[in-house]
């Protein structure tokens, strides 16, 4: 009898590995100071590795705080993760703020006006206070203390926390590190103040993924990171401790069509490519629609088809792209070529992607389209 759905494997897909996720977990318990504790940053539908398994396999393996950035993200994590302290850390609406308290999700407040509005609403709310040391995205900065008491001095806010955000943890200029320290020493000396003053402060936070491996002696009660819960760095750049993570993604898709094509012949929109001598030719079905960066074209875009590295030749197109598989002696249609991962000893990486992109790889995953089944491998 046929198959009453098509194969998932039929055209283009993700392979996730969620033992691979607990692996990292591993890695950042080791280095990150006792008592501190993981909030898995899983927005975005957990960087595009599917909230659901993710967080579900981060529950299995003990981790009991998670953030997302929107509150719809929050009430369908919430069912993922039941007994979980979930933060959301963008702005939900005062007139949805019942949701915040019948879910009971905390949410980041980022000025006393927000306070007083979310007060108003009457709910009683779990709030984190957000702290604005330098990186001029949310929050209140230290100078405005009178604003930041605010928050705490709502009688239906409980503050459960206080973090900030570190602008540029990940470099090694002189002046960004000397910046990322006046960040540091200006939140705790602002958490000293408020003590000072009789306030709960909470649990603190403020290291995202980069702030965990070169900022590593911060006293903090938690650490959030993202991108290298799901094993990849931004960018392929070192780290103060060094980070041995297991990448947790793959992406895959099947080949359509293989044949030869004649020298001097243009492929794909806008001729940007002209075979020099006859090359063999394989289309992959999958182009910029599922999260292939069109970026890629002419910028050293790469595949592993059969255990070799292929360049991708020509304009990427919404569903398609092209690849000269002239050096891989047995390739036809129905075979598969991979753009992240391992294909025998070959291996393209999200970093690697990123680069020939011009972006970072948080951008390159949370890009993969639904379209793009998600195949996982590992118990949840
Ligand atoms: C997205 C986000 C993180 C995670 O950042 P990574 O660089 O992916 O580790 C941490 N904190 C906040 C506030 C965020 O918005």
């Amino acid at each position: 009898m046929a198959d009453l759905k098509p194969s998932e494997r039929g055209r283009a897909w993700v392979e996730i590995d969620l033992d691979a996720l607990a692996q990292n977990i591993t890695d950042l318990r080791a280095n990150t100071p006792d008592g501190c504790e993981i909030m898995a940053i899983v927005k975005a539908d957990a960087y595009g590795h599917g909230v659901e398994k993710v967080s579900k396999r981060l529950v299995v393996e003990g981790i009991k705080t998670f953030a997302v950035a929107t509150l719809v993200e929050g009430v369908a994590l919430r069912s993922y993760a039941p007994d979980s302290d979930i933060l959301i850390l963008g702005r939900t609406k005062p007139e949805d703020a019942h949701f915040l308290e019948s879910h009971c999700l905390s949410q980041l407040v980022v000025d006393g006006v927000y306070a007083k509005a979310l007060n108003d609403t009457g709910c009683k709310l779990r709030v984190h206070a957000a702290i604005d040391t330098g990186m001029h995205r949310l929050g209140i900065e230290p100078k405005n203390f009178d604003e930041i008491e605010r928050i705490f001095n709502q009688e239906n806010l409980c503050v459960v926390g206080t973090a900030t955000h570190l602008a540029s943890p990940d470099s090694f200029e002189e002046s960004d590190m000397e910046f990322t320290n006046s960040q540091i020493e200006s939140f705790f000396a602002l958490i000293r103040k408020l003590e000072k003053k009789g306030y709960n402060v909470g649990k603190l936070h403020a290291q995202s993924s980069y702030g965990i491996y070169n900022y590593p002696e911060l006293k903090c009660d938690y650490i959030r990171p993202g991108i290298m819960l799901y094993g990849v760095q931004s960018q392929d750049d070192i780290t103060k401790i060094k980070a041995n993570l297991h990448p947790v993604l793959s992406l895959r898709a099947v080949i359509a069509q293989v044949r030869w094509i004649e020298a001097g012949e243009s492929v794909s929109y806008g001729r940007l490519y002209t075979t020099e001598k006859p090359i063999k030719l394989a289309t992959a079905g999958i182009g910029y629609a599922d999260g292939i960066p069109r970026q890629m074209t002419n910028n050293g875009g790469m595949a592993v088809v059969n255990g070799h590295k292929v360049p991708i030749i020509g304009r990427i197109c919404m569903d398609l792209l092209m690849l000269d598989v002239t050096e891989v002696e047995r390739v036809e249609a129905g075979d598969i070529a991979t753009f992240i991962g391992a294909d025998g000893s070959e291996r393209i990486s999200c970093e690697q992607v990123a680069a020939a992109s011009g972006t970072i790889t948080n951008d390159i995953l949370c890009r993969l389209s639904t379209r793009l089944p998600r195949i996982y491998t590992g118990d949840v």
